[in-house]
């Protein structure tokens, strides 16, 4: 029998109502004749009131507690779930997501998953019913709760799907796929019918909220196809790309055409001169601080310049990061807030400099601070509020009349 595994991601089981509709999207899928297993995330804007709570209570959380804390959120939804299938009458079960058998690395609260054994998950769809699965969260092989850092519900579904071997992967969220910008701020953003994972995962790790860059990842290196679909969209049919996008294995044909741009908000910037670099790597190592972008250059003198971009959502000990560049480098580096990125992405987009240029003069007057570039990639940095519009000037000139 098929296996499929759909995410609802938290917009979509926001209320009781919304769950309702979630159950019957599911029932329905069984209803076709699948295996069906459910990932969910928490419900609306739980995950950001319970950080909230917690930093009523201290101003540096410890990570082990945040992820006890942080996991709820996904208990909830799964729980209310299983009941409002129940009610449709369908037999469903949930688990956590370390009964599901999601085992990750032991980094408290940005956990990578390192092995999927969902024996349990298995038994529960060969006696016929429909499992739900609690998102963003496993157990470390110390069995301690982990969380997968935010966006990781994504995750959890394309690590089942390729433990489960499903026949595909549908991503459900509040938009019907994958658009060549976000389109709450871009409103001339058009809907893009296939993409590959490559590309996919530079967009996710530009800020495209939509898919999760460690799901992508997931999915590329499992060869699996995801389905980013709207909740209240049809299920599947024919043709996914018709009504969704579907990001596949697809044959780089790098022709320099920017697919997609992006922006993102909320990033620190480290920035500093230094007598010898290696220090700092590994200080930064020893609080967990993992770097989204760095660079390392030699000065004129003896030392190295050293820039750093951190996104400010998964720097959760950045004043630890303050007191080791007071304690240990007297200041010689600094941590500044305020900034964000915005990236043009596609396959060989940087075969030449056309592309930088184009960006370069339609961001020109936003404020620019660094330019960063890579064969998928283009990522400038800004000041954080100058991002929207940023991302807008970009569309502009990369898909806007002259294209
Ligand atoms: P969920 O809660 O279902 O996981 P997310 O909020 O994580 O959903 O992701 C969906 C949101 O991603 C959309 O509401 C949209 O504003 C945003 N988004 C950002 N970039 C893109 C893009 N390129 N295409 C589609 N949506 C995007
Ligand atoms: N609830 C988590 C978050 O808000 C995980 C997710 O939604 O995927 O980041
Ligand atoms: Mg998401």
């Amino acid at each position: 029998m098929s296996i499929v595994v759909q995410k609802y991601g938290g917009s979509s089981v926001a209320d009781p109502e919304k769950l309702r509709a979630v159950a019957q999207r599911v029932v329905a899928t069984k209803h076709l004749g699948h295996s069906v297993v459910v990932v969910v995330s928490a419900m609306g804007k739980t995950t950001d009131q319970l950080l909230a709570l917690s930093k009523q209570i201290t101003p540096q959380p410890d990570r082990r507690e945040l992820d006890m804390l942080l996991s709820t959120g996904e208990r909830i939804s799964m729980a209310l779930l299983t009941m409002a299938i129940r009610e449709e009458g369908e037999e469903a079960i949930s688990f956590t997501g370390s009964q599901a058998g999601i085992i990750t690395n032991d980094r408290h609260v940005d956990a990578r998953i390192i092995e999927v054994r969902p024996i349990r998950v298995q038994d529960e769809l060969s006696r016929g019913r429909i499992v739900i699965v609690a998102g963003y969260q496993g157990m470390s092989y110390k069995r301690e709760i982990t969380c997968l850092g935010r966006g990781g519900s994504d995750t959890t579904a394309v690590a089942l799907a390729a433990a489960l071997k499903a026949d595909w992967c549908e991503i459900c969220s509040d938009v019907d796929g994958v658009y060549t910008a976000d389109p709450r701020i871009v409103p001339e953003a058009t809907r893009i019918p296939r993409l590959s994972h490559e590309e996919t995962q530079e967009m996710a790790e530009s800020g495209a909220k939509v898919l999760n860059a460690q799901a992508v990842e997931f999915a590329k290196q499992h060869d699996i196809a995801i389905y980013a679909r709207a909740t209240s969209g049809p299920l599947p049919g024919e043709d996914p790309s018709s009504d969704g996008t579907v990001v596949q294995r697809l044959s780089p044909d790098a022709s320099g055409l920017v697919v997609a741009v992006a922006g993102e908000r909320g990033l620190f910037l480290l920035r500093g001169e230094l007598p010898e670099a290696g220090a700092l790597l590994s200080a930064l190592d020893d609080v967990e601080a993992s770097a989204k972008q760095t660079q390392i250059v030699r000065t004129g003198g003896s030392g190295w310049r050293v820039s750093m971009v951190f996104a400010k959502e998964n720097l959760h000990q950045a004043d630890a990061v303050r007191r080791i560049l007071r304690d240990q480098f007297q200041e010689r580096a600094s941590l500044i807030e305020g900034f964000g990125a915005v990236s043009a992405v596609g396959a060989g987009i940087n075969q030449d400099f056309r592309n930088t240029h184009r960006g370069q003069e339609a961001l020109s007057g936003l404020g620019i601070e660094e330019l960063f570039t890579s064969s998928l990639r283009s990522s400038w940095i800004l000041p954080d509020d100058r991002v929207d519009e940023a991302q807008r000037a970009l569309h502009r000139v990369f898909f806007g009349t002259g294209r």
